[in-house]
């Protein structure tokens, strides 16, 4: 099996990678590890490698080597949610550090920065990434971190990885990056020069919604044994049958992300064609503007092709007629589900302004309110168009 993490071998590893037969049954697939504490031969001599639950877990670390693998990090962390993952990566930080956060982040992530670090005394400002000018006028001499998105939520935004961490450096700060939308099979930050790679495992990473997690991987040990401390420290862990679905879920990561990509890219075609839609946001279509830079994140930190890989399965457009034709489109789909959240095998539809990003009010950053957010699911793409084009006709009630 190849351990380059560029080579073709990553569906190989999310297979296989930290899932080798259970030594004392055989079992092929990771079992849960159910237990809070571990028996000790004598005192301070436990039997393997763990002694209490919240510091580690088998399944636990098995999902860990497994997403450092696909991340191609030295380093893997399994957290309780993606916002617990997030949190902890700021509590390297110390009063008085600033921090460069995109202007379009997950509105929780804007909420942490705004409602609890900055009151502790960890400044932020925001600036749009995706513009190289704007980011290096936003740093400071103690800007410690860069907070990237990419691609951003709602408005599927790409920034360059490579360039930002090459920004990122030049002032002694360290670049995170966001990538949820995308997954490892779509890019690897950590080989294009970011410092940490951040994932609520809860979206494509598990797949499935039926669990919430989040992860960190990186690839320096100081940072790592740190973080590991502190999570340690503070506790939120994930469960171990939490770990097993969202393993179970990485197994099948390439063959979804290419199926929710396939189909995203038909509903973003149907969608731009649409005379309901006055715009839509989505990096595969060749006249997004963010396509290009898309295409070099990916093509040379991800699967290799975007061609074959595709760009993901989140896609954003805003409806004709304002805020109330929009909500009326959102309430009225029926394959579609109106639910906050993304990455699930069935498809979901929101209105991010009132719902994922309702916590950006007061930050200065508006959203179109006619905005609306599909994660592509993976039922059949002709019954999608035909449920969206169905709740775009839909009329007022007079
Ligand atoms: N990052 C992004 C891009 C998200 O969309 C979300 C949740 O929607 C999070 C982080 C937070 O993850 P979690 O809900 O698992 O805490």
């Amino acid at each position: 099996m190849s351990s380059d993490p560029g080579n073709d071998g990553f569906a190989t590893r999310a297979i296989h990678v930290g899932q080798e037969p259970d030594p004392a049954t055989g079992a092929v697939s990771v079992p849960v590890y159910a237990t809070s504490t571990y028996a000790q031969r004598a005192v301070g001599e436990p039997y393997g490698a763990y002694d209490y639950a919240r510091g580690g877990n088998p399944t636990r670390a098995a999902l860990e080597t497994c997403l450092a693998s696909l991340e191609g990090a030295r380093h893997g962390l399994a957290f309780a949610s993606g916002m617990a993952a997030i949190t902890t990566l700021c509590s390297l930080l110390a009063p008085g550090d600033h921090v460069v956060l995109g202007d379009d982040v997950y509105g929780g992530t804007y909420r942490l920065f705004a409602r609890v670090l900055a009151p502790l005394g960890i400044t932020f400002s925001l600036a749009d990434l995706t513009d190289a000018g704007a980011t290096a006028a936003a740093l400071r001499p103690e800007t410690r971190l860069v907070w990237l998105e990419t691609p951003t939520n709602p408005l599927l935004k790409c920034a360059d990885i490579a360039a930002l961490a090459d920004v990122a450096h030049a002032h002694d700060a360290a670049l995170a990056v966001d990538s949820t939308f995308a997954t490892p099979y779509l890019q690897r930050p950590l080989l294009l020069g970011a410092d940490f790679v951040v994932h609520s495992t809860t979206k494509y990473l598990a797949g499935h919604s039926d669990t919430i997690g989040g992860a960190l991987c990186l690839s320096d040990d100081a940072r790592h044994a740190r973080l590991a401390y502190h999570r340690n420290a503070v506790g939120n862990v994930p469960g171990p049958f939490d770990c097993f679905l969202t393993l179970r879920g990485v197994r099948t990561l390439p063959v979804r992300m290419r199926a929710h990509g396939e189909s995203a890219l038909e509903i973003a075609r149907f969608l731009s064609s649409h005379p309901a839609v006055e715009r839509v946001h989505y990096p595969g279509l060749p006249d997004d503007p963010h396509h290009a830079v898309a295409r070099k994140n990916q093509a040379s930190g991800g699967a290799g092709s975007p061609d074959r890989a595709g760009f993901g399965g989140m896609v954003s457009f805003v409806v004709r007629g304002g805020e109330a034709a929009a909500r009326r489109a959102a309430e009225s789909t029926r394959l579609f589900l109106l639910a906050e959240s993304l990455g699930g095998v069935e498809s979901l539809i929101e209105h991010p302004g009132a719902m994922t990003h309702a916590s950006l009010a007061g930050s200065g950053v508006t959203l179109d309110p006619a905005l609306l957010r599909v994660s592509v699911g993976l039922e059949d793409v002709a019954d999608l168009i035909a449920d969206l084009d169905t709740a775009l006709r839909e009329k007022p009630v007079i």
